[in-house]
This record gives C-alpha cells, structure tokens and sequence, in this order.
C-alpha cells in the first residue's frame, strides 16, 4: 500500500476496535468524539502533509528495506541528512498545528529499536533484529501510526519493579507460552495512544537480574484482546463541546494522552524484541530517549505560533511600537531559535550506529531537551504579559454572541479601532490555549516531563560531558602540567 493520506488514515481508525474510557463512559465512536477529535486531526496532518510537494523532502523518505517512498515517521534514520531532516520536519508539523502531532512517539522507539535489537543478537545469536525488521516492514507499507509506550506508572519511585507492593505497578511478563507471552501492567501519559494503529513497548528503567521479567519490548495491535485505554483529562477540554466556537482557541488540532492498561494481554513471540536481556535495557530507554529529546524540535514550531500570536495581539492593542515590547518580542524570538540550534545541532553531529542505524548526539540532544524544559515557560510568560489579563477575564463567544449584552463586549474590548473585536478575541484564545488551555499539556508540561524530566537530562549531561579533558586543558594553560604548546 501505498502512503496513506488524512482521510485514508481516519478511515484506517475506523476499522480499529478500541476500548476506550472518557469521563467515566465507554467511548463508542472514538473518531468522532468531540474532544478526542482534534488530536485525531493533528496526527492525520502528518499524512497530509506527506502529500504537499512543498513538504515532501521533509516528509517523505526512501525505506531502506524496500526501496519505497514511505512517511517519514515510519523511517530509519540512514544518515546525517535524515536526522536533520526529521528534526526540521518537527518544527514544521509543530508551527502548522500549534499543538502535539503525536506520531514521533512510535518513530523514536522503531529507531532505538532497530539499533538495540541489533546489539542484543549480536551479543547472543538472538533473533530480535529479524523479527524487528519484519514488523517494520509492516509498518511502512501499511503506513501505521506506533504508540511508543515506555513510561510505566512505577509506584514507590524508591523502589525496583520486582520490590513494589503491587508487582503490575512496572510492565511485566505473567506467563510463557510455547506461542508466545502474557503481559500485564499500564503505561502512562501515552501520546496519541487512541490515534495509534500498533502500540511498542519498551521498559521505562534499567533492569537489573531480579527484575528481568520485566525486560521486556514488544508490539501488540492497539485493538488487542486485553487493552484498554483512560483518557486525560485537559484544562478546558470540555470547550470542545461547546462546538467549534472561538473559545476553542485552537479551531483544528489538539493532542490526547491516555494510561493504557494491559490486562493479561498475549503477544506472539515474532512480536518480542527484547525478553529478559536486562543488561540492555539501558541501551533501549537511552537510544529512545535521545531520539525523543531530539523530536522536541515540535515545540519550536509551537513557539513560532505563540509569537506570531503575540505580535498580533500587541498590533491589536497598539503596543506593538513600545520599546519594552519590541524587546520581549525580541527575547521570544531569540529563545525560540535557540531551541531550533539545539535540536539541529545534535541532528547534525550525528553518527551512524552498527547496525547502520543514524543516532543524535546524545550530549546534545540531552541539552536541547533541557533547554525545551525551561524557555517555553518564559516565552509564555512573555507572551501572557503582552497579551494582557483580558486573556483570561474574557467572557464566553456565547456571550458575545447574545443579543443583550453581546454589544457592550463588542463595543468596550474593541482594541485599535480597524481591528474587528472578534479577531482580537480570536488571537487571545489561541494564547490562551496554548499557555493555559489544552495545548499547555503540550506546551508546557509536556515539555517539561515529556521525554524525561529535567533531572533525567542533568544525569545525562554529567555524565557525558569529558571533565577530564576540561581540565587537562586548564591544568595546562596555566603551566600546573606540561602541555605541547609552542612556546
Ligand atoms: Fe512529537 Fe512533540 Fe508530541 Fe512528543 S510532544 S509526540 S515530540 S509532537
Ligand atoms: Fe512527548
């Protein structure tokens, strides 16, 4: 098959049987319901997109298996270029729907995967590559959206999986079967785990020999027997009952995160990449995660619609010529690309793994992550003191729209007076949305906690920067030890 376009892939969903949870209901229609819906639309626009000629460099790549132009988001990474490209492609997908696209999830754990199902075999004459690269395969040509699912909900943080009180509290592996495992336990903050077609699993820790039963990775079919899924609850998320009024803020695109339960579920051994191989969980969890620091380029792109959305409110409310404002514009801007270097920077320093794999920069795509972790609040908290209060004293479109008081709010919000009061009250629910509304998961917490949290990266960072070689270089240059410099 050939790649999927929005309304092949919403129709591919259709055919899917979820079981899915939403304020304490079964959700039967889950395409169609109102709140889910525009995160459904944001991972569709990473197949539309891949049909616009003007994106297709960015969107479409040569699979290395088959030859075949297939979604980026179902790629291997074959070189520098492919790295680069994926993360300008994040940044584009990110400033075309101003929210979270979900689908680098699943793309970041086929990579990791294909590079530590690699290593394992070649350490003990296992088949996981094989295997790996089958259901690959299968992904490309059915062009699929994967829910890369790691995050366990991991109970008591100071103790191992096999300790906790509750031994499901960490994904694990009930039963062996001659046709395969039983799994049982949950992931958490799944990312458009609704909008998936295949769900992988990876561990969401180091493992150690008493824990091996939870060393485990696989893909399931999102439908399989056992699988049910509880959707998050967003600020301001039942807005999207209210119909596609203004209060929306983002008219089109949203994202969703769900806890996937794994009640007993049965998974073929073909579909097993990783059973009891503790020793490399490690590898798994740090090449996804590097992978996933890196996709954080999404966030740039977000960025790029929250100052657009700044520099128009500060034009409606004719600010825009004060010099302070200017200058926070400014700062935005120069934080906002400062994103944009890190997650290039560690595309571009990239290197080629044995299994012929491309993985980042580890160190750089770790500070890029960090950075994601602090400059969105602040261009947030820039662009809320340029938007002003009314951001969040204003009343509802209802309102707006009655016939008794509707004309005081059109007439007393007017801003500049050849601006229409409904525009600028457009502009300021999209701020609102986006740094205090249902893209704010997105926006801010995500990037705060999604891909790690910032702990995560400073372990990293420590780890991976050479102090040595730091100070030899010091120790040397002031004369403390014999270098080999000219005199
Ligand atoms: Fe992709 Fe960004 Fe969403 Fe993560 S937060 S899935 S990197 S769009
Ligand atoms: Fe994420």
């Amino acid at each position: 098959m050939a790649m999927m376009n929005a309304k092949q892939y919403e129709e591919s969903l259709r055919k899917l049987n979820l079981k899915v949870y939403q304020f304490g209901k079964r959700v039967e229609n889950v395409v169609d319901d109102p709140i889910i819906r525009p995160s459904m639309n944001a991972v569709a626009a990473t197949y539309e997109f891949a049909h616009r000629p003007e994106h297709e460099d960015l969107m479409v790549a040569t699979s290395h298996l088959t030859g075949e132009r297939i979604n980026r988001f179902t790629h291997i990474h074959q070189s520098v270029d492919d790295l680069v490209k994926k993360s300008k492609m994040g940044r584009m997908l990110g400033r075309n729907t101003a929210c979270c696209f979900q689908r680098c999830v699943g793309m970041d754990a086929m990579n990791a995967l294909s590079i530590t199902t690699y290593d394992i075999d070649a350490k003990y004459g296992t088949e996981y590559n094989k295997r790996f690269l089958k259901f690959l395969e299968y992904v490309q040509k059915n062009d699929l959206v994967c829910d890369g699912a790691m995050t366990d909900t991991k109970g008591d943080r100071s103790l191992p999986p096999h300790k906790q009180a509750d031994p499901d509290l960490f994904l694990r592996v009930v039963e062996e079967k001659v046709d395969g495992i039983v799994v049982r336990g949950a992931k958490a903050h799944q990312t458009g785990a609704v909008n998936s077609h295949e769900i992988i699993i990876m561990p969401t820790i180091t493992m150690r020999e008493e824990d091996k039963d939870y060393a485990v990775s696989f893909a399931v079919p999102s439908d399989s027997e056992g699988i049910t899924y509880i959707i998050g609850r967003q600020s301001c998320d039942t807005r999207k009952l209210e119909g596609m009024t203004i209060d929306r803020g983002n008219m089109y695109y949203g994202g969703h995160e769900a806890l996937v339960v794994f009640d007993n579920v049965f998974v073929p051994w073909d579909r097993v990449f990783m059973y009891k191989e503790h020793e490399f969980t490690t590898s798994l969890v740090e090449n996804f995660a590097s992978y996933h620091r890196q996709s954080y380029a999404c966030k740039v792109g977000v960025g790029d619609v929250l100052i657009g959305a700044t520099q128009t409110i500060a034009e409606m409310n004719g600010t825009d010529r004060a010099s302070h404002v200017r200058d926070k514009i400014v700062e935005m801007n120069h934080l906002n690309e400062t994103l944009y270097c890190g997650c290039i920077a560690c595309a571009s320093e990239g290197h080629r793994e044995h299994s012929g794999t491309y993985q980042v920069n580890v160190l750089l795509a770790n500070v890029h992550k960090h950075n994601v972790t602090r400059f969105p609040y602040e261009i947030a908290r820039l662009s809320q003191d340029i938007a002003g209060g009314l951001m969040v004293t204003l009343p509802s479109a209802a309102d707006f729209e009655s016939p008794e008081v509707g004309k005081w709010l059109d007439k007393y919000y007017k801003g500049r007076a050849d601006v229409p009061t409904e525009h600028r009250m457009r502009i300021l629910r999209l701020i609102e949305n986006i740094t205090l509304g249902t893209a704010a998961v997105g926006y801010l917490t995500e990037s705060m906690h999604g891909a790690g949290s910032p702990q995560a990266q400073r372990i990293m960072i420590a780890r991976l920067v050479n102090m040595n070689e730091k100070q030899r270089l010091a120790r040397e240059l002031c004369g403390i030890d014999k270098g080999d410099h000219v005199s």
